[in-house]
């Protein structure tokens, strides 16, 4: 039987796939800070590449052409296998049929370099000299590190704190790549400075790291900002994942009855999924959407559907999503690009309409589900990519339970090389679980009321 199903790189997709032009219910307009107004592409422009600020806002053309240069560039990696997971399949002894994506094959080990490269490219063809941006656990860093060396940018990184001390290596990546990388919060800009004065020992959060890369980008010349998650356009880079996987399920002969990705802003999940999800709306197909996000930051199981900042200085738009609130300072998980206070719009839309699910995942089980895939299929899975991992095992044993055969699709967002301290802890018992009071969650969620 065929374990692994391959494209040709003539069949990378040529164009990638808009779902807000299908949505019947559109996402909430994002809002000027300052003004409260509708924003359009022109206000976007001081922060972000042109093409990409209206992409953002891009309600009406279905498919977007994907530049020659990036659809060349995706050859390195592009197309990415689909795989049988026959190995888990049996040692969960279930009667479903598990394929994954697996993105873990890009030079930077995840799925983060198929925006990285769109982003950068539109950067130079602009004229831009410079770009900026933040990094959590490092991953989007690192891809855009590469990116932007690829097409010629300088690049400077704000990566959180905690992670620039825990995860030396994805430094050293980034370094590689040519990239400065700056622990934040950091001197160097208005933002980082209050909070460090405010409070000396802050390991630092994405949202403080996005401030200080905001600043940085509006004041130099020809430099602009770029975000790897929770922005339409980023999630509209990635459908090349799922564009893909369609074809691939094809040639398996097979169409997904449940399709998952776990969800830190939404990118790889929105990436396997609106393809798909495509379907359900304009041929009726019945397939379920399950996003897999951590107990730690339950923006989607436990969060409100409000308007908010997607950074803590709220330099931002405001951003009409399910969120835990921009002040949300979440536990110290392993999966660090899961720790983002909220979600895109496009994603809480489609939820608040019940087109999508959202469960949570302990940090244990992901653990447990990570290390019983890479025993059984190979691949150290990234401590993201293990929350889907452990939602298609879960949904695997509940087929069993029920005795009906389902087809389960799950994106391998990335894999684990650079997280090996974190499955170290894991096996020394030195990982906890972390749950949320209500009373935690309200504390920043009842400041929201006041923005809009
Ligand atoms: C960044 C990252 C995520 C989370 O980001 P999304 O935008 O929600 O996809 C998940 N997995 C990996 C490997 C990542 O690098």
């Amino acid at each position: 039987m065929t374990k692994k199903f391959l494209l040709k790189e003539s069949e990378i997709p040529e164009k990638w796939y808009n779902i807000a032009a299908d949505m019947v219910n559109k996402p909430l307009p994002l809002l000027h800070p300052g003004t409260k107004q509708a924003l359009k592409p022109e206000d976007l422009f001081p922060i972000f590449a042109e093409e990409v600020s209206r992409q953002e806002l891009n309600q009406t053309d279905v498919w977007i052409d994907i530049p020659e240069e990036v659809r060349d560039k995706y050859k390195i990696y592009r197309p990415s296998p689909l795989v049988r997971a026959f190995e888990l399949e049996k040692a969960l002894d279930t009667p479903a049929h598990i394929y994954f994506k697996n993105e873990s094959v890009s030079p930077v080990g995840s799925h983060k370099l198929n925006s990285a490269l769109a982003q950068a490219y539109y950067c130079k063809k602009e004229g831009l000299t410079n770009i900026t941006t933040e990094t959590g656990a490092g991953q989007w860093g690192t891809a855009l590190s590469f990116a932007a060396k690829t097409f010629g940018l300088e690049l400077a990184v704000y990566m959180v704190k905690v992670s620039y001390e825990q995860k030396p290596y994805r430094r050293s990546l980034m370094q590689t790549w040519g990239a400065q990388v700056i622990a934040s919060p950091s001197m160097s800009t208005k933002a980082g400075r209050k909070i460090l004065t405010d409070n000396p020992s802050y390991q630092g959060s994405l949202g403080t790291a996005i401030s200080e890369a905001l600043e940085l980008a509006m004041e130099t010349p020809n430099c602009k900002y770029t975000l790897g998650s929770v922005l339409n356009h980023v999630s509209l880079h990635q459908t090349v994942i799922g564009l893909e996987a369609e074809k691939q399920m094809e040639l398996a002969g097979e169409y997904p009855d449940i399709v998952i990705g776990c969800f830190g802003g939404g990118s790889n999940f929105s990436g396997i999924s609106f393809p798909f999800l495509r379907h359900n709306i304009k041929d009726g197909k019945k397939t379920r959407f399950i996003a897999a996000e951590p107990t730690s930051c339950p923006k989607l199981t436990r969060g409100v559907f409000q308007y908010d900042f997607g950074d803590e200085a709220g330099y931002t738009p405001l951003i009409p999503m399910f969120t835990l609130g921009h002040n949300f300072s979440p536990a110290h998980i392993h999966a660090g690009g899961l720790r983002y206070h909220g979600a895109g719009t496009i994603v809480s839309q489609l939820l608040k309409d019940s087109l999508i699910e959202a469960v949570d995942i302990q940090q244990l089980d992901s653990f447990k589900a990570g290390v019983l895939f890479a025993q059984t299929e190979g691949i150290v899975p990234a401590p993201e990519s293990a929350h889907a991992i452990a939602t298609a095992i879960a949904e695997a044993l509940k087929a069993k339970e029920e005795g009906v055969k389902k087809t389960i699709l799950f994106n391998l967002s990335g894999h684990g090389f650079v997280d090996m301290s974190a499955y170290d802890q894991y096996f020394a018992g030195d990982l906890s679980n972390y749950s949320l009071t209500d009373a935690d969650i309200a504390k920043n969620t009842d400041l929201l009321e006041k923005l809009v």
